[in-house]
């Protein structure tokens, strides 16, 4: 299996990648964003229980996420391989991702951190949030989630760098260009 995480900060270009590795390498794709806002625009508990975490640019906790994870996978039948956008967030998540891909006899082979400056991440998503009717894509919620980054994700790089894992990617410049610094770190990698 090739497993893929696509790491970076809130609108550092996950999603855009992603659509761009499944197309690449035939893989499954595991947004836990996504997953979350299906929970809330079907009214389910686990959706307002998110979007009380959500709204406040805070993360919604590891073992709700863990379990999703969890129960995604177990679903999900044989594919090539798996990209997870937006998660693991934080180290806990990681070593439970860890733990789970163990059981399934398989691993992660590459994490894809896309480096982009706080000034234009900001843009970005200001920019969005004029069209994606996220509640969270406003100018107080995102300098929340920037620091949320900081401070409760960024440490996950470093667990990634220890596995040997971790590639470097500017994330800034064409979509096209950024992709195939992806495809080489991949192809590296895999
Ligand atoms: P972005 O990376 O652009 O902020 P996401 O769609 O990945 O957007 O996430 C939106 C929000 O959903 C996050 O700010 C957080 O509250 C919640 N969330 C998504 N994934 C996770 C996760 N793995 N752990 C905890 N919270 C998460």
């Amino acid at each position: 299996m090739l497993n893929i995480v696509i790491f970076g900060p809130p609108g550092s270009g996950k999603g855009t990648q992603s659509e761009n590795l499944i197309k690449e390498y035939n893989l499954a794709h595991i947004s836990t964003g996504d997953l979350l806002r299906k929970e809330i625009n079907t009214n389910t508990e686990l959706g307002a229980l998110a979007k009380s975490y959500i709204d406040k640019g805070e993360l919604v906790p590891d073992e709700v996420i863990i379990n999703m994870i969890d129960s995604y996978l177990d679903r999900m039948g044989r594919v090539n391989g798996v990209i997870f956008d937006g998660f693991p967030r934080t180290v806990a998540q990681a070593g439970a991702l860890r733990d789970l891909l163990k059981t399934y006899k398989t691993k992660i082979n590459v994490c894809l951190n896309l480096e982009v400056p706080n000034d234009e991440l900001m843009k970005r998503l200001i920019e969005r949030g004029k069209t994606s009717g996220r509640s969270d894509d406003n100018e107080e919620t995102i300098a929340k989630r920037l620091a949320t980054y900081e401070k409760q994700t960024k440490p996950v790089l470093d667990f990634y760098k220890k596995e040997g894992v971790a590639a470097n990617i500017k994330g800034i410049g064409e979509i096209s260009a950024i992709f195939d610094d992806i495809k080489a770190a991949v192809d590296a990698k895999k």
